[in-house]
């Protein structure tokens, strides 16, 4: 079938000629061991006995293999089944496509159906879903062009979340739905929005700090930095409208704020009214307007 995993069709072949896959593989001239897999299973394959037997290319065999990843740490391809499609799965029960196996698949590329996760969570929030999304795409191009550079901070923002035990390394490939979709919605903004993903992480969690410059030496001077950004993430938004007389004048005992912090204060209040993900534009008109309103600046 379109995309089955080179072991799923093998196991299927063995079902059809009535033997287990084991003897299969040693009859096609693959070794008696674990049933390839990924493409370095294949390194000590027969291939003239395998493409005789099976009427196959060896590319075309190759290219049933999961990919290797040999030059990054970040773990985007499973061995294990953590998802499958139920459709897919209802026709065929014993089908396991390739991309079902990879970190970043969402739904099945064969019928369009939602990919199921081996553990289902319940309470998933919209959000939670829809920046994992984000992150899953950004870990599909990191793989695709091989940037390892992208990589490396992706491999770096799974380090980081199993330090603070919000997930672990393999965390992208988990069948805990829930677990998954944190760590793909982690490498979302650890590599688009870094600071403010590490500066929401440290927000009034002294001991999540301490635990980071203990494992990460070499970047304790840019922790302390972040942690003092985050303590402005939890100061409460001004309350721009108290602050502003019906009359246009400021109220009484109350100073007006410099122009910087006000300029900040409104882009504060634009964002927490639009939401971070609006529109950068519509976001900017809304400060330009809060802002022009708080310091009496006349459009
Ligand atoms: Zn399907």
């Amino acid at each position: 079938m379109r995309d089955e995993l080179l072991s799923s069709w093998l196991g299927r072949l063995a079902k059809a000629n009535y033997c287990s896959v084991e003897e299969l593989c040693g009859y096609l001239g693959l070794g008696q061991g674990r049933v390839p897999e990924c493409a370095s299973d294949l390194q000590t394959a027969n291939w003239a006995m395998l493409c005789g037997a099976v009427q196959r290319s060896p590319d075309e065999i190759v290219s049933m293999a999961l990919p290797d990843s040999i030059h990054h740490d970040v773990q985007y391809v499973s061995r294990h089944d953590f998802q499958y499609c139920p459709g897919c799965v209802a026709k065929s029960p014993d089908l396991v496509l390739r991309h079902w196996r990879l970190a970043w698949s969402m739904t099945c590329e064969i019928c369009g159906q939602a990919l199921e996760p081996k553990n289902p969570a319940k309470d998933v929030s919209r959000r939670l879903h829809a920046r994992a999304l984000r992150g899953a795409e950004v870990l599909k191009t990191a793989a695709a062009m091989t940037d390892l550079a992208r990589l490396n901070r992706i491999s770096l923002t799974l380090q980081v979340i199993s330090v603070l035990k919000i997930g672990r390394l393999w965390s992208l490939t988990s069948g805990n739905k829930r677990e998954r979709l944190m760590a793909l919605a982690a490498v979302g903004i650890g590599t688009t929005r870094p600071l403010l993903g590490a500066a929401i992480i440290l927000r009034g969690n002294d001991p999540a700090a301490r635990e980071l410059s203990r494992v990460f030496p070499e970047h304790r001077e840019m922790i302390e930095r972040i942690r003092g950004l985050s303590q402005d993430l939890g100061r409460p938004l001004p309350r721009l409208v108290e602050t502003v007389h019906p009359t246009g004048h400021e109220a009484h005992g109350l100073c007006r704020p410099r122009v910087s912090e006000s300029a900040l204060q409104a882009a504060r209040q634009a964002i927490s009214e639009l939401g971070a993900d609006a529109n950068r534009q519509a976001l900017l008109m809304r400060a330009d307007t809060i802002w022009k309103r708080s310091s009496g600046v006349k459009s």
